[in-house]
This record gives C-alpha cells, sequence and structure tokens, in this order.
C-alpha cells in the first residue's frame, strides 16, 4: 500500500494528503510542548482526547453555522478536514485575565475582564509568536481590515459557543486560541475555523473549585494532563459510557 503523502508535521498535530482534492487528513499525536517548545514530553493518550473533543467542538460549531475545516473523524487519531489558507496568526479571545495577560497588566489570574478581549500574535515559532497589532497584520498583508473585521465576529461568535457549552458542564472558559483558515467557493473567499480547539489551546477551570482543566497543567505541573481532559471529555459525554479511553472505528484512507 502507498504510504500517504506528508503534507505538515507541527509540534501536536500532523497533516497528510487527504482522499480527495480539498481535503487533508489531521493526525493528533501524543506530544504536547509549552514556552515555545522549551517544555517537551509524551502523554499518552492525549492525541486520542483532543481528536474527539475538537471533533466535539467543530460538529457543534457547524451545528449552529459557525463554519469550520471539519469534516469527519475517521479514528481514533485522525480526522478528516477541509484543506484552507492558514492566516498566520494566532486570534486569542479572552474572558478572564491569565497567563500572558495576567503578567503582562500585573492583573490577579481570573480577574473579569470588562468585555472579550480579542488579540493577535503572529505565527511565527522562531520569533515567539509576537503579540502584534492589527496595524502590523494590514501593513504587513497577512489579513486586510475586512479579514479582521470577519476574524472577530467569528471568534466572538467561537466565545458564545464555547463559554456557553463549557458552563454547562460546569466549566469557566477563561480564554482560548483559534486560527481561521481561507477557503474559495467560485470567486468568494471565505473565512472558517482551522487547526484545532481543545484543552491545548483553551483555558478551562472548573466553576466550583477552580481547578485547571488544560495544557496549564502540564505547563505549570499541576498533575496529570490525561486525567484533566478526560474530565473534561466525561463531563461533555465525549467518552464512551464506563470512562474507558475512547475508541473510534478505523477506516482506511487511500
Ligand atoms: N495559546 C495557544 N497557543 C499558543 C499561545 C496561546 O493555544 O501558541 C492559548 C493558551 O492555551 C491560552 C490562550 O491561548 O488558552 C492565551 O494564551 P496566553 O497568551 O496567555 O499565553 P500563555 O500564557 O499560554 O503563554
Amino acid at each position: 500500500m502507498a504510504r500517504r503523502k506528508l503534507v505538515y508535521e507541527g509540534k501536536a498535530k500532523i497533516l497528510y494528503e487527504g482522499p480527495e482534492p480539498g481535503t487533508l487528513v489531521q493526525y493528533f499525536k501524543d506530544d504536547a510542548t509549552a514556552f515555545n517548545a522549551e517544555k517537551k514530553a509524551t502523554i499518552e493518550g492525549k492525541g486520542v482526547l483532543n481528536n474527539r473533543l475538537s471533533e466535539f467542538f467543530m460538529t457543534g460549531l457547524n451545528n449552529i453555522g459557525v463554519p469550520t475545516h471539519f469534516l469527519k473523524r475517521l479514528n481514533m487519531r485522525e480526522q478528516l478536514i477541509r484543506s484552507v489558507e492558514i492566516v498566520p496568526l494566532e486570534v486569542i479571545v479572552r474572558n478572564f485575565a491569565a497567563g500572558s495577560m495576567a503578567k503582562r497588566l500585573g492583573l490577579e489570574e481570573g480577574t473579569q475582564l470588562p468585555r472579550p478581549i480579542i488579540e493577535f500574535s503572529y505565527k511565527d515559532d522562531k520569533l515567539g509568536d509576537p503579540l502584534v497589532p492589527e496595524e502590523y497584520i494590514i501593513a504587513f498583508g497577512w489579513a486586510t481590515q475586512q479579514d479582521l473585521d470577519d476574524i472577530v465576529a467569528l471568534a466572538l461568535r467561537v466565545n458564545d459557543y464555547l463559554s456557553g457549552v463549557m458552563y454547562g458542564v460546569g466549566i469557566k472558559l477563561i480564554d482560548f486560541k483559534i486560527e481561521v483558515g481561507r477557503i474559495w467557493e467560485n470567486d468568494y473567499m471565505r473565512l472558517i475555523v482551522a487547526d484545532e480547539i481543545s484543552p491545548d489551546s483553551c483555558r478551562l477551570w472548573d466553576l466550583e473549585t477552580g481547578q485547571k482543566l488544560d495544557k496549564d497543567v502540564f505547563r505549570r505541573d499541576l498533575g496529570s494532563l490525561t486525567d484533566a481532559y478526560t474530565e473534561v471529555a466525561r463531563r461533555l459525554g465525549v467518552l464512551p459510557k464506563g470512562g474507558a479511553a475512547p475508541m473510534g472505528k478505523p477506516t482506511l484512507i487511500n
């Protein structure tokens, strides 16, 4: 059998050529990195959980009319996605101060923000994904003003959806990151949610106890990352009954 063609390998995921033009297969690795890949580990089962969780969030978004790249899950670690042209920005939405914002402004983590705040980082690992103002984005041609208006609208819809879903299972959405991609339909360009949505890219705190259920568990050595992600998946009903490792029927891809 011919091996699939590798398109791109990142820190936590691999992209392979998909079975049809315009599609890709996204494979979730067990690798975890933090602090611009200075801290690294392999955490067994993380990829399986993130594949399931990203499927859950992206399907929900698709169902309420927020377009995403997700097409279908293929097996435990892989999903079929639409191929997009990634906008080279990390779009960060914050509801409560944490992480780099808390540090920069001297705010206590968990302080409620006056309104959701959106910020952009330029996607470049060598530079450590620097925070960039809109003026840079437009001047350097990474996105137009119209794109940014659309991205902000998209990010706020994702925020409302995710905040509500998480609140429903007793979790506070502190902040998250999304990536956005361009697709062309005839002559029209559309911006859709791409990459992944998982506890790797969100801050999730238990509503009652404040316990962290996201990648900060790994960043700050707070315990078992798999236990934290499993708890999120269990609350959302993403794991099969009994809480065993998520199982998926493998699908052969040519
Ligand atoms: N984030 C991410 N990838 C990045 C940077 C940030 O997924 O390369 C997420 C992070 O998990 C958090 C939010 O974006 O949910 C805000 O992160 P922050 O800017 O506070 O950076 P950090 O403190 O994680 O370095």
